[in-house]
Parts: C-alpha cells; sequence; structure tokens
C-alpha cells in the first residue's frame, strides 16, 4: 500500500483526504504520526505554489516516502489578487474576523466583487518527482457577513451559481464545489494514474 504523509496535522483536513482517496489502495498520515517531522516551516513564499512546494519539499527530505503540503487563498480580482498568497494574515494577525472585515472594508463601493479561491497541492512522490495539482472555485465577496457555518472567508464568498455564502452552506453543500475539494478530486484522478 502506498503511503502519503500530509504537511499538516489538521484534523478537518486529513478527514477530508482520506474520505476522498478512500477506495485507492493509499495510506494517509499526519505530520505528527511519523518520527522526524518535528519541524517549522517559515510560509514567506510570493505564491501559493512557492509555499506549498517550501513544505513538501523540508518533508521528501526526511522521508522515503510520498508527501503532500498544500496552501489556500482567497484571490480579489478589484484588489489585484490581494489578499492572495497573504490570506492567513490579510489583517497582519491570523485573525479570521479581522481579515473579512479588511476585506469588506478595502472593496467597498467597488462594482467588481469578483474573486477566487484556489488551493495548491504539491505531491512529492516516492521517487522525489514534484507533481502540482490545483483547484479553484470562482464567485463573488458579498456586501455583509451572512451565514455561521464556516470559518476563515466562508462568510463573504459567494459561489457562482449560488446565492449564498459557502458559511451559509452545509459541509457536505461546500464540500461538493469548494477549491479544497475540487484539487482533492483532481489528486485523486493524479494518484489513481500513478
Ligand atoms: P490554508 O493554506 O489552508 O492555511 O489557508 C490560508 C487561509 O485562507 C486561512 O487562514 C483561511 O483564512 C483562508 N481559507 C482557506 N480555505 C478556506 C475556506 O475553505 N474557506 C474560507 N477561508 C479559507
Amino acid at each position: 500500500m502506498r503511503k502519503i504523509v500530509l504537511s499538516t496535522d489538521n484534523k478537518n483536513k486529513l478527514r477530508e483526504i482520506r474520505e476522498i482517496l478512500e477506495d485507492l489502495d493509499v495510506e494517509i498520515y499526519g505530520k505528527s504520526d511519523i518520527d522526524g517531522l518535528d519541524f517549522e516551516v517559515v510560509e514567506d513564499g510570493e505564491t501559493l505554489y512557492d509555499n506549498a512546494l517550501k513544505k513538501a519539499d523540508a518533508m521528501a527530505q526526511r522521508v522515503d516516502f510520498a508527501v503532500l503540503a498544500d496552501d489556500t487563498g482567497l484571490f480579489v480580482n478589484a484588489l489585484n489578487g490581494e489578499p492572495g498568497v497573504h490570506s492567513a494574515r490579510y489583517a497582519k494577525e491570523h485573525d479570521d474576523k479581522k481579515n473579512r472585515e479588511k476585506l469588506l472594508k478595502n472593496l467597498s463601493g467597488e462594482k467588481d466583487r469578483s474573486a477566487y479561491f484556489k488551493t495548491q497541492i504539491i505531491l512529492i512522490d516516492e521517487d522525489k518527482n514534484i507533481i502540482p495539482i490545483e483547484g479553484v472555485c470562482p464567485g463573488k465577496i458579498s456586501e455583509v457577513e451572512k451565514g455561521d457555518n464556516g470559518f476563515g472567508y466562508d462568510s463573504i464568498f459567494i459561489a457562482d451559481g449560488f446565492d449564498k455564502t459557502f458559511a451559509e452552506m452545509t459541509h457536505e453543500e461546500k464540500n461538493e464545489i469548494s477549491h479544497r475539494a475540487r484539487a482533492l478530486k483532481n489528486l485523486r484522478e493524479k494518484i489513481s494514474k500513478l
């Protein structure tokens, strides 16, 4: 069985990826399940790709099996792609509410509210081949916050084709269409062909 270790111990991410890859012959480990992976990576890259690669590469240097890292950002067209790679610390600290407030303020009076979430995954296989995989969810930024179900920017993001925010959706609804779900489905396709 192929073993893949993730660059995170985030329980939601581990669960989501295990569910999506469930019928493939793979075993998914969190970072702390493997000895020798107790290190920190500074996410100071200029792109999601840079950060995901940095995290994946740091692990690939320490283990012999496949590793996987991801990085996600919200890109707002009228703000030249901000917050983008800086999504987690847009308001200078990692505070989801302050990040949302800053974004709504910077977009106030703006007609073009189009935006997209992007998840960049980097898989490094057992032979140290670098395999990049992406998932994108296009949509727009709402005028006000709505919904309590989500985290991060969920309460101000409306996916194309919907009239409610991610935070007004059930987890199942969001997981059908989200950037992360799309990236994981693309990952599934890649892994099944490896
Ligand atoms: P990470 O790379 O998964 O840590 O995501 C970076 C930042 O993007 C997080 O701190 C969140 O603020 C935001 N983010 C990532 N995924 C989502 C999502 O599915 N909904 C809303 N915000 C998200």
